[in-house]
């Protein structure tokens, strides 16, 4: 066994976004542009509606997923796809963006709190003008598998036989909430070929002797398993991984495609009207 030590730690960025709302970006900031297959990773978490309340209007994306996971409050969303829904607390998006969608997202909060993430994704070259596609899932519908000294809620991939509602084949995305109690330990075996990440959102945490700090990404080091001891008042953080693709990126706002041609395409695509190319079928159990 050789157990996966920290690589690099990441503290989250402040950077205004939409319409002007504050979010905590790690992935995606100078320090980690991004950590192959994942682009993008923002935290966005207040107690203070004009942080957020602005929302996201219409905007674009092209080349990648997008996966929201909420926490508190909730999020109504409304896409190119026909899809409208109100993603509520626990409740899981995955939107495969791919040829291309146009979609607004507008945080509301609950009781005065607002808690989520935001992951992007890359997709292969093969898939990045494939159909786009989506799935939703209610709190109700994610398991939860309990732990001596804590639960996980498995969101994507499979935790001790327990497979996720999201199933995202491209980059085989694993994606785990873990909550831990004071002082608990937590050991998971994780593909060496793939990257993984852990942000410890709640209390505070030990990974292979380093204090992991709260809003502070860790990328992970090789090995094949991850090791974590939960602080004094316990910890709970997302434990992401996929299988990295290897091709060039090439990024422009919403748009990620391999190289600059493909996207000024893109950008031509949505001038002219013409980056919405497919409405996709749904799949899940939206609230
Ligand atoms: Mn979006």
């Amino acid at each position: 066994m050789s157990i996966r030590s920290i690589r690099q730690l990441v503290p989250a960025l402040e950077v205004t976004e939409g319409a002007g709302v504050t979010v905590h970006r790690s992935i995606g900031t100078p320090a980690l542009r991004n950590l192959d297959p994942f682009l993008m990773l923002d935290h966005f978490g207040s107690d203070n509606p004009n942080e957020y309340i602005a929302g996201f209007p219409d905007h674009p994306h092209r080349g990648f997923i997008t996966f929201t996971y909420m926490l508190d409050g909730h999020m109504q969303h409304r896409d190119s796809m026909g899809n409208q829904g109100d993603l509520k607390p626990g409740g899981v998006q995955w939107m495969k963006a791919a040829s291309g969608v146009i979609h607004s997202e507008m945080p509301q909060q609950t009781n005065g709190l607002m808690r989520g993430f935001q992951l992007w994704i890359n997709l292969p070259a093969s898939e990045k003008m494939s159909a786009p596609a989506y799935q939703e899932f209610s709190a109700a519908a994610i398991p939860e598998v309990a732990l001596e000294g804590g639960r996980v809620r498995v969101l994507a991939g499979e935790f001790n036989g327990t497979r996720g509602v999201i199933n995202d084949p491209a980059t085989d995305v694993r994606y785990l909430d873990v909550s831990l109690d004071a002082d608990a330990r937590f050991s998971l075996p994780l593909e060496t070929t793939h990257h993984a990440f852990i942000y410890v959102f709640e209390g505070s945490a030990l990974l292979a002797g380093a204090a992991l700090a709260k809003h502070t990404l860790a990328v992970l080091g090789e090995g094949d398993t991850v090791e974590i001891v939960a602080g004094s008042t316990g910890a709970r953080f997302i434990l992401v991984a996929g299988r990295p693709i290897g091709e060039p990126v090439v990024q422009y706002g919403p748009f990620v495609m391999n190289t600059r041609e493909e996207i000024e395409q893109a950008m031509a695509d949505y001038r002219d009207g013409k980056l919405v190319k497919t409405r996709a079928s749904m799949s899940g159990t939206p609230a």
